[in-house]
Formats: structure tokens, sequence, C-alpha cells
């Protein structure tokens, strides 16, 4: 068993293919049609052995540069970025449509923001759009909404889309095209005697400093690949980096079996790696070390060891749980910021007469809650 068979249909009835703009466009600036077209050979030959593919493409940015003559790629501010990818986009989905056309399949395009995935209510709608093209037997084609995000609410590469992504899309897996086949053990451009690293079982630190020694091109590099597979890991979602260099490459990944894996963690329930893969909260609750120690120790968040409460949020929202060290949880309040503040610091016996009715069980129950 090779790690290329954890991504097959059979144990990966749904997966999400990442193509990264070194892929798709040439030095030239113009799309690689002729290699696009062998990789959408290979996600019809995967479609007709019953796998549902996503595919996350960048590319728009890129584009739309060269179209509109501006300098740096596009990425000299961010209206020209936004304009580029105004303008790219049409033109990638265009591609799209037509390769995938070209061999009996639909594309459909979904372009989305950050915020579309950290609102809970956004992210089911989108995950129900994605399941309902799936189950249509179309081809979604997904990109961030580049045009409209600014700094502040992006993604800002694809790689952590495409994680994202396939937790939505309730995917198995994810592979990661990208210009290197995976993460090394030294940079393989410089040092002839590094090695290509199978499996990753944890992203952990020492992790992270092999990927600064390696060097890759693209907007994320391999820092955002990590970033992609321990958000990927979390949901309970394998993700692979693969070669895209060469012809063919989903068939070619299948084949060798080369590239790196990062193994999905085990035992995830869904709410819970939505709550763990989220990056903004709508507010902060602070507790004191005994609340923590109950956290850590799997219990709900009590409103008697909360000694601050801060941020707009209402029932429902997302919060941040610090404690004496920093943040340790990020749950779904069960009170709005008035009721919660009201409550803060009490035992449950008091809480009926300061909300005017009876309290909840928790202020965040522990089936709402995800350690950091
Ligand atoms: N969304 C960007 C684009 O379409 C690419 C982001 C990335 O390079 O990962 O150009």
């Amino acid at each position: 068993m090779t790690i290329a068979d954890r991504f097959a249909p059979a144990r990966c009835p749904r997966l999400v293919v990442k193509i990264g703009s070194s892929l798709l466009i040439g030095p030239d600036g113009a799309p690689r049609r002729d290699w696009l077209a062998t990789l959408v050979d290979d996600v019809a030959e995967r479609r007709a052995a019953g796998q549902a593919v996503v595919l996350v493409s960048s590319g728009a940015i890129a584009l739309g540069a060269r179209t509109l003559n501006l300098p740096r790629g596009g990425r000299a501010s961010l209206e020209d970025s936004q304009a580029a990818a105004a303008c790219g986009q049409i033109a990638l989905a265009g591609l799209w449509a037509a390769l995938l056309a070209a061999r009996g399949l639909t594309a459909a395009q979904m372009l989305l923001t950050l915020d579309d995935l950290e609102d809970r209510r956004r992210y089911l709608n989108a995950a129900a759009t994605l399941d309902r093209l799936l189950g249509l037997g179309a081809v979604p084609v997904l990109n961030e909404n580049d045009s409209v995000a600014t700094a502040e609410i992006r993604f800002g590469d694809n790689d952590r889309l495409a994680a994202r992504v396939a937790q939505a899309a309730g995917a198995a897996g994810v592979i990661l095209l990208s210009d290197v086949d995976g993460l090394h053990t030294a940079d393989p451009a410089r040092d002839p005697a590094a090695a290509l690293i199978e499996i990753v079982p944890v992203v952990d630190a020492a992790v992270e400093r092999l990927a600064g020694a390696a060097s890759t091109l693209g907007t994320g590099g391999m820092a955002a690949k990590l970033e992609a597979a321990r958000l990927a890991a979390r949901a309970g979602v394998d993700l692979a980096i693969a070669s895209g260099r060469e012809d063919h490459p989903l068939h070619r990944f299948a084949a060798t079996g080369r590239g790196t894996l990062f193994p999905a963690a085990a035992g995830v329930s869904r709410r819970k790696a939505w709550l763990a893969s989220r990056r903004t909260a709508r507010g902060r609750v602070t507790v004191d070390a005994g609340a923590a120690t109950a956290l850590a120790k799997g219990g709900s968040l009590l409103a008697a060891g909360v000694t601050a409460v801060e941020g707009g949020f209402a029932r429902g929202d997302v919060v941040e749980v610090l404690g004496p060290g920093g943040a340790v949880a990020r749950g779904i309040a069960a009170y709005d910021v008035a009721e919660a503040s009201r409550i803060a610091g009490h035992r449950h016996e008091a809480q009926a007469a300061l909300l005017g009715y009876p309290p909840r069980s928790a202020l965040i129950h522990r089936d709402q809650l995800v350690l950091l």
C-alpha cells in the first residue's frame, strides 16, 4: 500500500485537488492548456471510477495581470490584485469549463471568501451547495473571491482554502499539486542529500523548521501547505503534497505513490472540526485557572469560572476562551455578551435571579467546545 491509496476512489469517495498558479500558468503568462488537459483526463478517470472531485484553482491574479498589463504579476497593491483577479477569474472559469466539457464533465464555479466559511450558517450553506453540485455530477471549481476580499479577510493562499473546502465538501482527502513533490529533509534544490519525507504524522515545530529550509514558488510556499495540513488533519481529512510538474499528475501519483502524506487525526466530529479550523471569533471569555483545568479535563465552561467577557457576540456565536496562560479553547456561546457578563463569576444557583429566567447548563457546553 502506498500513500496514494488513501486517495483512491474506494477509500476517498470525495477528493479535493488544488492546483497552484505556477502549475496553471506558464513562464509566458499564458495558461498551460496541454498540461491542464492531462490533469482533466485524470479527473475524468477518477469520476468514472466513482470519485467526486472538487478542484481548487489558483491563477486568477496571474492571468488577469497579464491581460491588464499590471506589474509584479498583479501583486503590487491590493487594488491591482483585485482588478487582476476580476479579469483573470472570468478567463480561468472559461478555461476550466472548456477543458472539463471536452471530457464530458460539467464545471460549476464557486468563489468564496474567508467569511463564507467562518460563519456557521454561511459555511453550512456553502457545504450544502457543494453537496448538491457533487450529487448532480458537476465538478466544482473553487477559488478565493479575490476581487472583493480585503487583506484582513483573505485566506491569502489556496492551500488553506483547499483544506477548508475539503471539510465543507465532506471530502476524505486533499491533494495539493505543487512544483515540488513533497516535504524534504532539506532544500532539494540545494542539497543533493535531501530526502522526501513520506509521512508526517504531526506538524510540529521540527517539521516547521524543515519547511523553512525548503523553497517553493507560489503565494503560500511550504509554510502555507503545512498550515493546510494541520487544518485538514484536525478536520479528519488526509492531505498529500504531490508533484504537478509532469503530465497526468493524479495518475502518476496513484501509480508511484510519490509525495508526502499528512494523515487525518482520528475521531473528529464535524462541528468540532469546523470550530477548530476557524480563524476568527466574535468575542472573548477569560477564565480562572480552575475553569481552565476543568476545560482541559473535558468539562463545559461554567459562568462561575469566568473573570471577564469582551466582544459583541450573540448566542450561537463563536467565542475564544482565554485561560491564565492564553487561548485555551473556542466554543459556541449559549448566551449573548450582555447575559454572559451578568452571570460571569456567579454560581448556577445565583444565575436565575440575574437573568430573570432559569439558566442554561453552561456558558459553553462541552459538545460545543474545542480545546486549542
Ligand atoms: N486566489 C489566488 C488566485 O487565483 C491564488 C492564491 C494562491 O496562490 O494560493 O490568483
